[in-house]
C-alpha cells in the first residue's frame, strides 16, 4: 500500500491530527533515548481509544504493514526506532488511570500513563507503585511492561514483571487477549511473564493492572565513600552476605561523582574512587537496626567516609544526584552511549577493571553508574558523534563490555532491553536452539513478523554471518578480550 493510500485509510477512522505524515511532524518520533539510531516512519498514528488501536492493527495486518509501538520514547536500546515502511503507533494518548482499588491494592491503567503518575494517584491511599526507573517522571507504564523495566528500588521490590497482575494485549490481527489475573497464580502457560519484556514484538499492551504497596513508614540512606572500587564492590557483597536486602544499593565511580557534583552539588566526596548508596526502608525500628548494621559493614569494608542524611530533604538530594547521572553525562560530553549489562555481584570489581582497560584501549572515557545490588551495570561511554568513526568505535567498545558480561556468567541486558542496540550480542548470549525457540514464540503471536520487525531477536542467518562464538553462561572464552 502506498503512503498516500495508507494515510487515506487511517483518516477514515482517525482525526487528521492523529495521523502525521509530513517530515517535520514526524521528526520527534525518529528515535528513542538512543539517539545514535534515527529513522522516519511512513506515518505516525496517535489513537485515543483501544477501539482505534484495534482498527489500526487490523488495517496494518490486512495490508502487511509493519507496526512499531511507542510509549514515551525514553527507551535506551532503540526498541521504538520506527520502520521506514511502517506505522509508528504512539500509545501516549491512552493515558487514563481507569481505577484504583485501595482495598485490593491494585490499579488499572492505560499504557500511556507515566510511571510516576501511578504513585501520585495512589498516594492519597498511602500506596505506591514500586518499580522506579530513573526516567519515571517521563516513561510510560506500557513501555515499562514492554522492557520489563527496573529501577533503584527493584533489588527489594522486584522488576516490572513482579509488580503487575493482568494485561490486555492486542495481537497484530486486532484480537484482544486478557492474560494473568488478580490472584497470585493463574492457569495455563505464564503469558504474563512472556509478554513482559517482549519489546513490542508479540502484541500491543492496552491495559495494565499493577500491584500497589503501602508506602514504608521510614526510609534512610547510608552513603559510603571508598578509595578503591574493589573495596566498594566487596562492600556490596558483604551487605548481601550479611542477609540484608537493602531497598536500594547503587554505585557511582569517580568520573560520575565529579560529573554529577558539578551539575547538582549534592555534596558528594570528590576524593572518592567510588560512592555506594545503600538504603533501608520499613518500620522505624527495623530501619534504625538495619542502618546500624549497614554502617558497621561499610566501616569493616574500608569506607573512607560514611554519612547518613538526617532528614528527608537530605536523603532526596543524595538520590537526586544518582538519578541525574545520565543528564550529567550529557553536560561533559557531546554524546554518550549507555550500556546495560548484568553480572554476578562477586565479579563487579573485575569487570570494572576490564571496562577501564577497554576505555584506555579505545581512548574513550567511560562513566560507571549502576544498580550494584543486582549487578546491573550502566557504563556510559562518552563520545562525539561529529568525529568521523567515533560512533563505530563506541559501538565496538560497548559490544566488548557486553561480551565481557556474558563471559563472567552475566547477561547483555538488565532492564533496557535488546532493541536494535544489542541484537548482535544476542548471537553471543544464546545458542541456535534457544534463538530458534524465540522465533517460534514470535511466529505463534505474529506469523507475518509485522510487530517491531528486526528488533530484539536476531535471525539465525545474521548470527551465522557474524560468525559469533557463543559464550553461553561463561562456558566459552573470547580470547581477544582483556583478561583480569
Ligand atoms: C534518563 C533515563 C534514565 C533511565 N533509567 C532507567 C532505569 O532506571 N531503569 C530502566 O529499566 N530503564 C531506564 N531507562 C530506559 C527507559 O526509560 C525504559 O526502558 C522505559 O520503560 C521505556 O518506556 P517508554 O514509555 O519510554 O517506552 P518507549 O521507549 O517508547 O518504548 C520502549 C519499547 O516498548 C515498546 N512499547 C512501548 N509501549 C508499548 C505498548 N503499549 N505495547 C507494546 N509495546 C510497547 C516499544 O515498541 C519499544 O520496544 C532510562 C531512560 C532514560 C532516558
Amino acid at each position: 500500500m502506498s503512503p498516500q493510500e495508507l494515510v487515506k485509510s487511517l483518516r477514515s477512522f482517525l482525526s487528521p491530527e492523529a495521523v502525521l505524515y509530513e517530515t517535520e511532524d514526524m521528526k520527534p518520533y525518529e528515535c528513542d533515548g538512543l539517539s545514535a539510531y534515527r529513522q522516519l516512519p511512513m506515518v505516525v498514528v496517535l489513537p485515543q481509544t483501544e477501539a482505534q488501536v484495534i482498527q489500526i492493527l487490523q488495517l496494518c495486518h490486512a495490508t502487511q504493514t509493519p507496526v512499531v509501538a511507542r510509549g514515551a520514547g525514553t527507551g535506551l536500546s532503540g526498541g521504538a526506532l520506527p520502520h521506514a515502511q511502517g506505522v509508528l503507533l504512539s500509545l501516549a494518548k491512552l493515558n487514563q488511570i481507569i481505577a484504583i482499588d485501595p482495598l485490593a491494592r491494585m490499579a488499572r491503567v492505560q499504557p500511556g500513563v507515566r510511571n510516576l503518575a501511578i504513585s501520585e494517584a495512589a498516594a492519597p491511599y498511602g500506596l505506591y507503585y514500586a518499580p522506579d526507573p530513573s526516567s519515571q517522571i517521563a516513561c510510560s507504564i506500557g513501555g515499562n511492561v514492554a522492557e520489563n523495566s527496573g529501577g533503584v528500588h527493584c533489588l527489594k521490590y522486584g522488576l516490572t514483571v513482579h509488580n503487575i497482575l493482568r494485561l490486555r494485549v492486542l495481537t497484530i490481527s486486532g484480537e484482544c487477549l486478557e492474560i494473568g489475573g488478580e490472584s497470585l497464580d493463574s492457569a495455563g502457560y505464564d503469558l504474563l511473564a512472556l509478554m513482559t519484556g517482549s519489546e513490542g514484538m508479540l502484541g500491543i499492551v492496552t491495559e495494565i493492572t499493577v500491584k500497589l504497596i503501602p508506602k514504608p513508614e521510614k526510609a534512610q540512606l547510608v552513603m559510603a565513600a571508598f578509595d578503591d572500587v574493589l573495596k566498594a564492590g566487596n562492600a556490596v557483597a558483604n551487605v548481601i552476605g550479611a542477609g540484608i536486602i537493602p531497598a536500594g544499593m547503587e554505585m557511582m565511580d569517580k568520573i560520575t561523582i565529579h560529573a554529577v557534583e558539578d551539575f547538582l552539588h549534592a555534596g558528594y566526596d570528590l576524593d572518592a574512587a567510588a560512592i555506594l548508596f545503600c538504603e533501608s526502608d520499613g518500620g522505624a525500628e527495623e530501619v534504625a537496626d538495619e542502618i546500624k548494621r549497614i554502617y558497621a559493614i561499610m566501616q569493616q569494608s574500608g569506607a573512607t567516609k560514611i554519612s547518613t542524611p538526617q532528614d528527608e530533604a537530605g536523603r532526596l538530594k543524595c538520590w537526586a544526584g544518582r538519578k541525574a547521572a545520565f543528564p550529567a553525562a550529557g553536560r561533559i560530553s557531546p554524546d554518550y552511549y549507555c550500556m546495560d549489562g548484568t553480572i554476578p555481584r562477586k565479579r563487579l570489581a573485575d569487570v570494572l577493571r576490564g571496562i577501564e582497560a577497554l576505555s584506555q584501549e579505545y581512548g574513550l572515557r567511560c562513566m560507571n553508574v549502576f544498580h550494584a545490588g543486582d549487578g546491573n551495570l550502566h557504563p556510559l561511554i562518552l563520545y562525539d558523534a561529529n568525529q568521523p568513526g567515533e560512533l563505530e568505535k563506541t559501538e565496538e567498545f560497548g559490544g566488548k563490555i557486553l561480551e565481557m558480561c556474558i563471559r563472567v556468567g552475566g547477561a547483555i541486558t538488565g532492564e533496557h532491553g535488546v532493541g536494535m542496540e544489542k541484537i548482535n550480542q544476542m548471537c553471543a548470549q544464546f545458542r541456535t536452539g534457544e534463538l530458534a525457540m524465540f522465533h517460534a514464540v514470535k511466529a505463534a503471536f505474529d506469523p507475518s513478523g509485522l510487530l517491531n520487525p528486526g528488533k530484539a531477536v536476531p535471525t539465525l542467518h545474521r548470527c551465522a554471518e557474524l560468525g559469533a562464538m557463543h559464550v553461553h553462561r561463561g562456558e566459552e572464552k573470547f580470547p581477544e578480550l582483556p583478561r583480569f
